[in-house]
């Protein structure tokens, strides 16, 4: 018979679970437990050898478990299956998205490099480069969206650092506007500056997408991360973050997790579990969603302007990364109103069903307003070249029905008063 290779939604329930080793259980439970007995002393020497990289793995050896902060089943059995997603050797779990990402930027940095990452990124991310990374000592320059790969390039090299670049860092689509970056142009790059001693890795921040609607490491990126509060959590219920690549550089991020103690906990990871058995269904009924509504908001008289990656324009750069990388346009969506802080704000106001919140990637709906919330702490010249305006809001669709969500939009832009009348200044 031909071996059938199922699609990861389908083994989300059982991968990586052998109900025979918990009483038979059909769900993984919760392995509250801090550490784990050995069954000999000798198992217990041969586990630590393992762990601390004494000696090399025996083809059939696994690592047998020690301790939580090392290693958990409910840890491991989540890992292993989001490395289905993305086709990758091996991931850690974190206990936030910036845990992974403080994590991954402290292991392959060290004072003296540089760092090169993509313009907007997340808040967090953000703060952590400039008042961190910078003080100590690792150079970062910032890349902003409209620049081509060439003047990157020249950028580099003008900076008179481009011998110690050791890191591109992505974040695509980027948040709140969903502007796109080409990862695979970006890979190249980072092989062009790239020696035999010393790789320029890419890491790639896939929180908005994944991890269904693009596979970074498909693209040539090294390293693909996640805040798993948003889709992989999926309920507005849990803090947690993932990081995936290959053996080799796994290994170090989760040696460093093991001493910063930054993992995730068993129940959070077991919650995860529970999450990842309906991540494809409420992945799919977000986007439909999404471009109902995006669709809507486009042909609305109060509205300027939909970003929203279903209504890129053929022939655009942004359209050819999009149609190269992303298999659906998310669903995030983001638009100006027309008019300013007191239209966006009484739009927000009024809305019913959506609720007024930060995150992203829920169950339900969200609706904030950057400039004021999420990017209150960007710099405003930077704010208005990445269009966060005070026209600007930013919507996470959920899975509540499209109708509804149509009638919660219309009547909250309703109660919108504007002159259509009037020619609106733009900045
Ligand atoms: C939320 C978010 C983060 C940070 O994740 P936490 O889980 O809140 O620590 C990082 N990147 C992006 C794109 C995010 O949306």
């Amino acid at each position: 018979m031909e071996k059938h290779k199922f699609n990861p939604e389908s083994l989300m329930m059982t991968y990586g679970y052998k109900p025979e080793l918990s009483e038979g259980a059909i769900k993984c439970p919760i392995f509250q437990t801090s550490t784990f007995v050995f069954k000999t002393a000798e198992e217990g020497k041969a586990f630590f050898e393992l762990a601390y990289g004494l000696r090399e793995k025996s083809p059939k050896e696994e690592l047998g478990l020690i301790y939580s902060r090392i290693n958990n089943p409910n840890l491991e059995i989540l890992e292993n299956r989001l490395c289905l997603w993305d086709k990758a050797d091996d991931c850690a779990v974190f206990e936030s998205g910036m845990s992974a990402i403080s994590t991954v930027l402290l292991e392959f940095l060290k004072p003296g490099d540089l760092l090169v990452y993509s313009n907007p990124l997340y808040g967090g991310t953000d703060h952590f480069i400039h008042h961190f990374l910078d003080k100590i000592g690792v150079h970062t320059i910032g890349v902003m969206p409209n620049q081509s790969i060439d003047e990157v390039i020249q950028i580099i090299k003008d900076s008179g650092l481009a011998e110690k670049l050791a890191m591109i860092y992505l974040e695509t689509p980027a948040n709140p506007t969903n502007d796109i970056v080409d990862i695979e142009k970006f890979s190249q790059l980072a092989k062009q500056f790239s020696t035999k001693e010393r790789k320029v890795l890419v890491a790639v921040d896939n929180t908005y997408m994944g991890p269904l609607w693009q596979h970074p490491l498909q693209c040539g990126a090294d390293l693909v991360l996640y805040s798993a509060t948003k889709y992989i959590g999926g309920h507005s219920d849990l803090i947690a973050g993932a990081v995936l690549g290959n053996a080799e550089l796994m290994l170090r991020v989760k040696t460093l997790r093991t001493f910063l103690g930054n993992m995730v906990s068993p129940h959070t990871a077991w919650l995860m579990l529970r999450s990842l058995e309906t991540l494809k269904v409420r992945m799919d009924q977000q986007t439909k969603n999404a471009e109902i509504i995006a669709d809507y908001l486009n042909s609305h008289a109060k509205v300027e302007k939909v970003y929203y990656l279903g209504l890129l324009k053929e022939g655009s750069e942004a359209f050819a990364a999009y149609q190269k990388q992303c298999s659906a346009p998310g669903a995030m969506v983001s638009f100006d109103i027309k008019g300013g802080e007191k239209e966006a704000f009484t739009f927000l106001n009024h809305l019913k069903l959506m609720k007024l919140a930060v995150s992203l990637g829920s169950t339900e709906s969200l609706a904030e307003h950057p400039k004021t919330m999420t990017h209150a702490g960007v710099d405003e010249e930077q704010r208005r070249q990445m269009n966060i305006t005070d026209r600007l809001v930013r919507l996470s669709i959920g899975v509540e029905s499209a109708k509804d969500l149509i009638w919660d939009l219309g009547q909250a832009l309703e109660a919108v008063e504007i002159d259509l009348t009037l020619k609106l200044e733009r900045v």
